[in-house]
């Protein structure tokens, strides 16, 4: 089974990735963690995507799509959780070619709605593990010791794109160019909305429900 967690930035995709993995066997394909990886490593890769994901911006379809076939190449006979791609309507296009192509498809969209005050409040006080991609939060979730991982005892940090200017430059990124693929996914009737305000294990439960219906 295929999954595809659609919303806005801090809409809760990272956290209920999370906890799927903790319960199905799903494996987890995040381009913003490849991306975040990559630029920690200082790749020919990262070194392009830099610039344009800390200015709040989209990175070209074209250079996410090589991701995409370089990443994914090995593990499409695996159930994946797709979180943060596809972002636009060629992304999603691609990649219901490139599933077709390896016999595959994808089952369940979820799209996650809250209201801006949530959504902003989750951002700002979101820190994640530089080496591991762990997610944290000052205020609901924080770790064991301040700063420090629980995992691997690595530097916990905010994104660097988790700032009040570049999240309403990333929301406005994702009403321009994510918000049709609500429509694409709805026209082929895999789409399910989910209201994301609510306690992460309330939204868990509710995605648990609508896999097992699926299944
Ligand atoms: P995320 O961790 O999913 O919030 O992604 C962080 C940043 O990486 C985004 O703001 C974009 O700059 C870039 N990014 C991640 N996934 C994509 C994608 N599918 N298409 C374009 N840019 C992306």
């Amino acid at each position: 089974m295929n999954l595809i967690l659609l919303g806005p930035p801090a809409s809760g995709k990272g956290t209920q990735s999370n906890l799927l993995l903790k319960n199905f066997d799903f494996i987890h394909f995040s381009t913003g963690e490849i991306i975040r990886k990559n630029i920690n490593n200082q790749t020919e890769f990262g070194i392009k995507f830099k610039k344009i994901v800390n200015s709040g911006k989209l990175v070209p379809d074209s250079l996410i799509i090589d991701i995409v076939k370089n990443y994914l190449k090995n593990d499409l006979d695996k159930n994946i959780i797709f979180d943060g791609f596809p972002r636009t309507l060629k992304q999603a296009k691609f990649l219901d070619d490139f599933l077709i192509k390896n016999n595959q498809k994808i089952d369940i969209v979820i799209n996650f709605e809250l209201s801006y005050n949530i959504l902003l409040k989750r951002a700002l006080s979101r820190m994640i593990c530089q080496k591991c991609g762990s997610l944290y939060n000052s205020i609901t979730n924080k770790p064991k010791v301040a700063k420090i991982c629980d995992f691997d005892k690595c530097k916990i940090v905010v994104r660097n794109d988790d700032d009040e200017k570049k999240i309403a430059l990333r929301l406005k990124e994702y009403n321009n160019l994510t918000v049709p693929l609500i429509k694409y996914y709805e026209d082929k009737k895999i789409l399910y909305k989910i209201n994301s305000n609510n306690n992460h294990l309330d939204v868990f439960n509710k995605i648990k429900g609508i896999i097992n219906d699926n299944n």
